[in-house]
């Protein structure tokens, strides 16, 4: 027989075929599958529309069919030869059409047709056309029983339905004393992590004090140093600088002839008391700097004339034939600075380059970089190894066996340089390669913009 056959039909007449389409109802429902709940629930809503139905008077045939399109689902559609009144219907099953999956009120020419449906579920049997034919036959064999045995078969599903409300109520139960346990967890990891949060910001407020305290401890401490460095310098340079006078005056030619011996011992004196007047001098520029008493006097520097002075003072020093001496005309003609300072870094950093070069040559050059202006020292001297490029700007270090052609420095000059840098609104910083030569640059800010503006312009 055909799929789309129905499974059964019946006609409903008098009040007691509502127990008969009722009790069919049941056994289609599980003949297709359906679960034991919702075969009560296709049972129940039959037998409403049914007593609706009936209400209103006339005959109804009631078809059950399977529909399989898309999920397959039990269908039972009822038709009804009275015509109209089908909203009044669809408003008196609206709660029983809860029921089921859809329930709809048809209003046709020839009657009113009520169609319900009810999904099967996913593991209901596979219904094969053989499998069908077994379910029709099966349901022509089915006899309707009393209206007692329906009465009886309905409390058993009233018992159930208790008992599983019953259980339903106790599972509700269980989750909300399971919820309430974990709430308490919750709350008391909340508490947990806030008290710890508490205590971890307690700590954080005191190491901050602690180190509002170091901090002033060390500022004190840095001031203290700078002005022992500062009182000493300046209590040292007057007797260093009478024993350089008393050796000079020792030796002059106006005094008693010395043997060779003694005037050895006294041009030892006179140098180790100069060294050590460089030192003191040194000492007390750096603690100066550090004091932040160094007041920078800003005016209009001319480059020109300072790169020719700086040409004129250290030409001397510039003693092996083959090193080679260059100071680059400026292509920056004046720069916002202090004249003082600025010669003081540049001369700093070419001593250097002339003390550390035995060949090639030591150059100075400006360049404008972007709104700044770089000022380079470059020599072909010893260089300096990468990993001491920023050791030598610490104050006394030397390069380990540093070869000086003007004996020991005080491994003062470049912290000093870099301060004075720093003092200048700019940086000092150095690129060297051991065996190549080394570049330091120091780079300033440019000159006020007024300034630059007046030197561009064309002559009128
Ligand atoms: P000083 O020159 O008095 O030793 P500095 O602070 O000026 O002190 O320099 C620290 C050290 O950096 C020097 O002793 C030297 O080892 C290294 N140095 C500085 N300038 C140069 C240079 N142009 N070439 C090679 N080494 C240099």
């Amino acid at each position: 027989m055909n799929r789309s056959e129905p499974l059964a039909r019946m006609s409903l007449r008098v009040e007691q075929d509502i127990f008969a389409v009722r009790q069919l109802g049941r056994e289609v429902a599980r003949a297709v599958g359906l679960e034991s709940q919702d075969q009560t629930r296709v049972a129940t809503a039959l037998s409403e529309v049914c007593r609706v139905l009936l209400a209103v008077g006339a005959d109804t045939d009631v078809t059950f069919r399977v529909e399989s399109y898309g999920v397959p689902a039990l269908q039972v559609t009822m038709a009804h030869s009275a015509a109209g009144g089908s909203s009044r219907l669809a408003e008196q099953l609206q709660l029983v059409g809860r029921l089921v999956d859809t329930m709809e009120v048809d209003d046709g020419g020839i009657g009113t047709t009520v169609r319900m449906a009810r999904r099967l579920p996913s593991g209901a049997p596979v219904l094969t056309s053989t499998k069908m034919d077994e379910i029709r036959a099966a349901l022509a064999q089915h006899v309707p029983g009393t209206p007692l045995d329906e009465l009886a078969v309905q409390n058993q599903q009233l018992i159930a339905a208790l008992d599983e409300v019953r259980a339903q109520r106790d599972d509700l139960a269980r989750l909300n004393a399971e919820l309430e346990e974990t709430n308490r967890g919750v709350m008391a990891l909340y508490h947990q992590l806030s008290d710890e949060l508490e205590e971890t910001n307690r700590g954080v407020v005191a190491l901050y004090a602690e180190l509002d305290e170091k901090s002033v401890q060390l500022r004190a401490a840095s001031e203290a140093k700078s002005r022992f460095l500062a009182n000493v310098s300046h209590e040292l340079r007057a007797p260093v600088t009478a024993i350089i006078g008393l050796g000079r005056l020792m030796t002059d030619s106006s005094s008693d002839e010395l043997t060779a011996d003694q005037q050895r011992q006294v041009d030892l004196i006179r140098t180790s008391a100069s060294d050590l007047l460089s030192l003191v001098n040194g000492l007390l520029d750096l603690a100066k700097a550090e004091a932040g008493r160094l007041e920078p006097t800003w005016s209009e520097v001319d480059l020109k004339a300072m790169f020719g002075q700086l040409r004129g003072t250290l030409r001397p020093l510039a003693t092996r034939p083959e090193v080679e001496f260059v100071v680059d005309e400026p292509t920056v003609p004046t720069l916002r600075s202090d004249e003082v300072l600025l010669a003081q870094v540049l001369r700093n950093l070419l001593t250097n380059a002339l003390k550390f070069t035995e060949s090639g040559s030591v150059r100075l050059s400006v360049r404008p970089i972007g709104a700044d202006v770089e000022f380079v020292v470059a020599d072909t001297g010893t260089g300096i190894p990468s990993e001491l490029h920023e050791r030598i700007f610490e104050e006394f270090y030397q390069v380990p066996g540093s070869m000086s052609v003007s004996g020991r420095g005080t491994g003062l000059g470049l912290p000093y340089a870099r301060r004075l840098a720093g003092i200048l609104g700019g940086g000092l910083r150095v690129a060297s390669t051991p065996g190549t030569g080394s570049t330091f640059t120091l780079q300033l800010p440019a000159a006020d913009e007024s300034a630059t503006d007046k030197t561009s312009e064309p002559a009128s």
